[in-house]
């Protein structure tokens, strides 16, 4: 058994000193019924608690290290570039360089705002797209998240799911009855619900493949469609690429899917693991943005070089052939999940999308928030606890994907194949 006596230690005395003893809701472990465990370091796709366990990574900071920790490329640049200063509240001269690299790398994105969040680039974007059409509702996916922001805190995934909050208490009631929900992947009810409110729709933000309700893609034309329908009423489409964004391929899902949304919120990669977030799209639109138009947004540490430069480094450093060696990877893994369902009979979903997985104890294939509800997730804590006495390190949450890094080795992916048999040997 493995040893966690000094992360017990420090999440006691974190549980007087920060609400649940964490800073963000998901790592206090609920779900999963196991105190959190406390990590001190990383390399490539190994990751180290407090006690000095040693983990393969399957959370990579919830996405961004697609590089896997401590990249020498990255922390390198970084080094050179702290001993200059690390803000200065003026242009810098990288914040080009990443616009220039996520504008060639994005299709739709011809301007970009730098943000410092996921969460500050859907509540930006949304802004921007009430203030350029004029219009108030917004159309969301149930158990789509889009960050804390108030209009997008409805029937969200991720860790509202996990804790099961479907409505956060402090949204006032005047601003959630702005936001219409629909399940994912249901054209009829997007029809309805345009039908019923289509003048009134300032935008659709949606995960072109959901990533917070377990992963779930976009079936058959899915996408084309709701490009279509948004069009035809005047509504913007945003896409929120904060996950899926230099993750699920070279030029992002809309590259990927081959839509081009008319925002798009970045996160996660884009920062290579400090602090960023972005929405870009078209210039039309985003020269609505002051300075140069009315909609008003900012930042003090908004383009910070620090993040800049890890973020440039990070997407520099991903060609084509990086995401077709982590998707072999990621195949090779989902076989070994199949495998071991079958040899076990456990009920099993699994989706896939690029490096993103969703594991599903299901028989139902998973399409919508509602099919992923259907997870055991009694057997999900029973496999996450098994696999992390075999050193393997997964999101604490059945509403979280998995996510593998440029680093993880055919061996990472085989010693994790061999701890998901154990696990599903012990499962019924
Ligand atoms: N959008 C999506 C699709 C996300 O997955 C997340 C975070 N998991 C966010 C927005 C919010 O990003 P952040 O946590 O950086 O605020």
């Amino acid at each position: 058994m493995r040893n966690f006596e000094k992360s017990h230690e420090i999440y006691e005395e974190a549980v007087n000193l920060l609400p649940g003893g964490v800073n963000s809701p998901v790592r206090a472990f609920k779900s999963v019924n196991m105190a959190p465990i406390v990590m001190e370091s990383g390399k490539g796709s190994k990751i180290y608690d407090a006690d000095g366990n040693e983990y393969i990574d399957y959370v990579l900071s919830w996405g961004p290290l697609i590089l896997g920790h401590a990249n020498d490329r990255v922390v390198g640049k970084l080094k050179e570039v702290v001993e200059k200063g690390t803000s200065f509240g003026a242009n810098t001269e990288i914040e080009n360089k990443l616009a220039k690299l996520v504008i060639e790398r994005v299709p739709s994105i011809e301007m970009v705002r730098m943000v410092n969040s996921g969460t500050e680039a859907t509540m930006s974007a949304i802004r921007l797209a009430r203030g350029y059409t004029g219009r108030d509702l917004i159309m969301k996916f149930e158990g789509s998240y889009h960050g804390h922001g108030d209009s997008l805190l409805i029937k969200a995934g991720s860790g509202v799911a996990t804790l099961g909050l479907p409505d956060s208490p402090g949204v006032p009631s005047s601003i959630a009855s702005n936001t219409i929900t629909v399940p994912f992947n249901d054209l009829d009810s997007v029809k309805l619900a345009f039908e019923k409110y289509g003048k009134n729709i300032a935008a659709v933000i949606m995960e072109p493949v959901c990533g917070n309700m377990g992963v779930v893609p976009p079936e058959n034309a899915f996408l084309q469609e709701m490009r279509k329908i948004t069009e035809q009423n005047g509504s913007l489409l945003i896409f929120d690429e904060v996950m899926t964004g230099f993750r699920v391929g070279y030029h992002s899902a809309q590259g990927y899917f081959n839509v081009n949304p008319d925002l798009t919120c970045l996160g996660k990669v884009i920062g290579g693991g400090l602090p960023v977030g972005a929405f870009g799209g078209k210039r039309e639109i985003m020269e609505q943005i002051a300075p140069v138009g009315p909609i008003y947004q900012a930042g003090t540490l908004s383009g910070n070089p620090l993040a800049m430069t890890a973020g440039f480094e990070t997407i520099s450093a991903l060609t084509k052939e990086s995401y077709e060696e982590i998707n072999k990877k990621a195949d090779r893994l989902v076989e070994g999940f199949k495998q071991a369902a079958e040899d076990y009979e456990i009920p099993l979903h699994i989706n896939r999308a690029g490096s993103m997985l969703g594991v599903f104890f299901t028989n139902e294939k998973v399409v919508n928030f509602d099919a992923a509800k259907t997870s055991n997730l009694e057997y999900f804590s029973k496999y996450y606890q098994a696999m992390i006495e075999e050193g393997i390190f997964l999101p604490p949450s059945q509403f979280e994907g998995l996510f593998l890094s440029t680093e993880h080795t055919d061996a990472d992916i085989e010693k994790t194949i061999e701890a998901i048999r154990k696990a599903f040997s012990k499962l019924k």
